[in-house]
């Protein structure tokens, strides 16, 4: 179950091409637009602020001001960040920013401009890995949760992975190897069945940090949905297409592990 597979019918260089540039690059496309948008408001406000108050153009035009140093800055600290390979001044502010506000923003712009969300969602979760890595924390493996997608069981098998314990352990599918995993670092390891469960389980569960398994869409919505929880997402492998008897580098999860585990 170790080896790294390329999901059926993907295109490799889909796969393992999409580079930071990408999401670099709709960042600052989508700081630019915004900013041009939050100008045109500037230039063209709905009211004639003036007759109602005199200060009340300054107070608009410094709103707008404060509102386009929020929006350069971010894009800005992110990509110093990536850069840099360590936080820059409120690095955390940012990871907030770049998850709720440009993200839906950018999947917008990158499909008008015939980028697949797939793609922008795959450049995104690097990015975030990097950014939640330069945060450079480290937790006790009791703070720590493997939360895994339930593609991963085998298709034949009938046990019920709601309690992961009833996993037999038969080697057929990784869910043998995480458990082994989970064993040996003595993290939390569990399965959800879709957002709802994995929702619960981080509220049942209460980590500090979270490696999750799943593809594009589900990380990228529950790397949204647990903030401020930090995410580092590692992507499955999908060699018999989606939610399908899915595989996971227990290579590429132990060297996370190794990463975010305080050294004791
Ligand atoms: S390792 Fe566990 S989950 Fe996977 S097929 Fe065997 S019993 Fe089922």
């Amino acid at each position: 179950m170790r080896r790294a597979t390329l999901p059926m019918g993907e295109d490799p260089a889909l796969y393992h091409g999409v580079r930071k540039r990408l999401f670099v690059g709709l960042l600052i496309c989508t700081s630019i637009l915004v900013c041009l948008i939050l100008f045109l408001f500037w230039l063209f406000p709905l009211l004639d602020m003036g007759a109602v108050h005199p200060i009340l153009p300054w107070l608009y035009m410094s709103v707008i001001v404060l509102l386009m140093a929020v929006v350069a800055w971010t894009s800005l600290g992110v990509v110093l960040n990536i850069a840099l390979r360590k936080p820059v001044l409120g690095s955390r502010r940012m990871r907030s920013m770049t998850i709720r506000f440009f993200l839906p923003l950018m999947e917008m712009l990158g499909n008008a401009v015939g980028i697949s969300k797939e793609k922008v969602r795959h450049s995104f979760i690097r990015v975030n890995n990097e950014l939640v890595r330069s945060e450079a924390r480290r937790y006790s493996p009791k703070d720590v949760l493997i939360l895994l997608p339930h593609c991963l069981q085998k298709t034949l098998c009938s046990r019920r992975l709601n309690n992961i314990e009833n996993c037999r352990r038969c080697g057929e599918c990784p869910i043998d190897g995480l458990l082994g995993l989970g064993e040996k670092y003595g993290v939390h390891v569990a399965v959800a069945t879709g957002g709802t469960v994995a929702r619960r389980i981080i509220v049942d569960c209460r980590p500090k940090c979270i490696l999750a398994v799943a593809c594009e869409r589900d990380l990228a919505s529950g790397i949204q949905d647990a903030f401020p929880i930090p995410v580092y997402g590692v992507l499955n492998e999908r060699p018999h297409g989606p939610c399908r008897d899915t595989l996971v580098s227990l290579e590429q999860l132990e060297e996370a592990l190794l990463f975010f585990l305080k050294k004791e």
